[in-house]
């Protein structure tokens, strides 16, 4: 029987919404939840361990603090709140963070900008007040959208957004960032193998201690379906499985889905022929950066440059039920519902 990591979170969550709560102990699994960044985070383990489920969730929640944009005060806002005025001294990782966006978003044709902050405020996707932004509004907001002008200082350690307005949003990166150090910490206390789901982000440690089971088994959840509906299960031990998609966070007008992956170039939404993708690597940070890119570069321009990356590995969910895969050195496919059709 595979544990099937996103089914389980689903059931997890409707029944514990706060908290750090060990909920079951089928198979000896011990299962950790909490809501933090937003989203429901659940943590795996294979003994009884409160003190490492502790550990956990209050790091996860002291990255939060220090890299959220969703509230008045943080590292991240201190930065925003400066900009066009000086430079903003942080903390040694969130700086290598920032230069690692900025790397990033300054790659040729790259969809990921990490100064999207004004236009993703605007738009409030997935947030009460959502709605379309006028043309007008757009087009004003898109100058404040240069990451050339994010000035980074690294004797002083210093963050310098160079026009008044500009924003950085780490939501691209962040889940990822914080699900590595959450696997440093567990194998720091001697946890060599578990899971962490960070709403979406799945970091396994090692294999399941499940009989003989070699691997986890992640759901890949099925688009505009039912919570715990999935296309198919990947099979990994010991990676990082990062979906982005457009179902997970959007909303409607006028019969049209607009969801919260932005496109740089244009201001609103990504439009092309894809539904998700998920993005198998070691390191979840390289998943949560490269779900964005390469949904930005669509599938067949993305299948070209992964064979340039060996290490990155990728699924991609089209509109008309494909499912493509770049490769399958690091984890197993097995697709599940009869909607879809592997390419
Ligand atoms: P999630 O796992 O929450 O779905 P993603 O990793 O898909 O998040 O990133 C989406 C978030 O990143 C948005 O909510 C927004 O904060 C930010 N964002 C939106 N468009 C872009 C973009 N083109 N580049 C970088 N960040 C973006
Ligand atoms: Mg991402």
């Amino acid at each position: 029987m595979f544990a099937s990591a996103l089914r389980v979170s689903a059931l997890a969550f409707n029944h514990y919404s706060t908290g750090v709560i060990p909920m079951s102990s089928v198979e000896r699994v011990y299962s950790y939840s909490a809501v933090l960044m937003g989203s429901p985070i659940l943590l795996k383990l294979f003994e009884d361990n409160q003190q490492a489920a502790q550990a956990v969730f209050h790091l996860i929640k002291q990255q939060e603090d220090m890299l959220t944009v969703n509230r008045a005060h943080s590292q991240l806002m201190t930065i925003n709140h400066a900009a066009g005025l000086h430079p903003v001294v942080v903390s040694r990782p969130v700086f290598e963070l920032i230069s690692k966006a900025k790397t990033v978003s300054l790659m040729q044709d790259s969809c990921f900008n990490f100064t999207i902050g004004p236009l993703v405020k605007r738009w409030k996707i997935g947030f009460h007040g959502d709605t379309v932004p006028s043309p007008a509004e757009i087009q004003s907001l898109l100058p404040l959208t240069r990451p050339d002008q994010v000035m980074l200082d690294p004797q002083a350690c210093s963050v310098y957004l160079a026009q008044a307005g500009m924003e950085i949003d780490l939501g691209a990166i962040a889940k990822g960032y914080i699900a590595d150090r959450v696997r440093d910490l567990l194998q720091q206390m001697g946890i060599h193998q578990a899971l962490i789901n960070l709403g979406g982000n799945v970091l396994t440690l090692g294999t399941p201690r499940y009989g003989d089971q070699s691997a986890w088994g992640v759901g890949l959840k099925k688009p505009f379906a039912a919570p715990d509906a999935l296309i198919g299960i990947i099979e990994v031990a010991g990676k990082s499985v990062v979906t982005s998609g457009i179902y997970e966070r959007y909303f409607e007008q006028e019969g049209k889905i607009y969801h919260h992956i932005l496109d740089p170039e244009t201001g609103y939404p990504l439009d092309n022929e894809l539904l998700s993708v998920t993005v198998i690597s070691d390191d979840s940070v390289d998943g949560d950066i490269y779900t964005t890119l390469l949904y930005g570069m669509g599938v067949k321009k993305a299948l070209h440059y992964l064979t340039t990356v060996p290490h990155i590995e990728a699924i991609f969910v089209t509109r008309t039920g494909q499912v493509i895969l770049s490769s399958q050195r690091q984890f197993r496919f097995t697709l599940q519902d009869s909607d879809y059709q592997l390419a």
